[in-house]
């Protein structure tokens, strides 16, 4: 199982916006400035045509209209699949109204991307081998707001998108080997995000488990980099990990190659 750590940072960080590539073909989120990070890593961002977001927030999802219009721009017909909070599409149509006015059903028409508005699903095969289930985590006000696990070769990976702790944090890592968690905040969460203060519980919890932060804000980081803790690991963007029962093997990065 492979994670590639594209962004691992908050909203106001210094390091890009939350993202991660699984197994080099799955996009867990789409945030702002992204596709061009992708490509810049010498990814051929056309490649990747299965999208995972998990919430409506401009932070995980406004970059899709642009990875819409690469795809009607290079005629790949392949189909992208987006699995997506409901509302997702209407909200991309919106975005389209706002910066490429009387384009969106063109580009929809031309490139066979799809939206699947899922809700709660359970191990649904989403391509060969891989299965998908989705639940809904806390963030604030805003709903609804998916968590998510993959589940490849008998190995699963959870994410919790942003969310503050609750009983489906607790299901996402209980049902899968490595999580990556929100964990924004450098001390205690609130409604919004988890904080360090929860990862480190949970660390101590699942001792046996990975848990990844991201989506963290710099004095979190920093904070996170001085805790010597074995099944804590802190990435980041474009830091690349092999994960073999349930322990990080393989690290490299491939920030930018220009
Ligand atoms: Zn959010």
């Amino acid at each position: 199982m492979k994670l590639h750590f594209i962004g691992t940072g908050a909203i106001d960080a210094s390091q890009r916006s939350a993202c991660t590539l699984f197994n080099d073909n799955i996009l867990i989120d789409v945030p702002n400035g992204i596709v061009k990070t992708i490509k810049a890593m010498g990814i051929n961002i056309l490649d990747i045509r299965t999208i995972l977001i998990t919430h409506l927030h401009g932070d995980h999802f406004f970059d899709l209209p642009f990875y819409m219009i690469e795809k009607y721009n290079s005629g790949d017909t392949r189909e992208t699949k987006i699995y997506c909070p409901t509302g997702a599409e209407e909200k991309i149509r919106q975005l389209f109204d706002l910066g490429f006015p009387d384009f969106y059903n063109e580009v929809k028409d031309k490139t066979n991307i799809n939206f699947y508005e899922i809700g709660k699903i359970k191990g649904e095969e989403i391509m060969e081998n891989v299965y998908l289930t989705s639940l809904f985590v806390n963030h604030g006000r805003l709903k609804p707001v998916h968590g998510y696990i993959i589940t490849s070769d008998n190995a699963s990976v959870s994410f919790t998108g942003d969310s503050s702790f609750s009983d489906s944090i607790v299901e996402l890592i209980d049902n899968s080997d490595v999580s990556v968690l929100d964990c924004s905040l450098p001390y205690v969460g609130n409604e919004m995000h988890m904080g360090l203060d929860d990862i480190v519980r949970l660390c101590q919890r699942y001792n046996d488990k990975m848990l990844i932060p991201t989506h963290m804000q710099d004095d979190t980081r920093e904070l996170a980099l001085m805790r010597p803790i074995n099944n804590l690991f802190v990435p980041n963007d474009g830091d690349i990990v092999e994960i073999i029962e349930n322990r990080i093997k393989v690290k490299k990065n491939i920030n930018l190659l220009r």
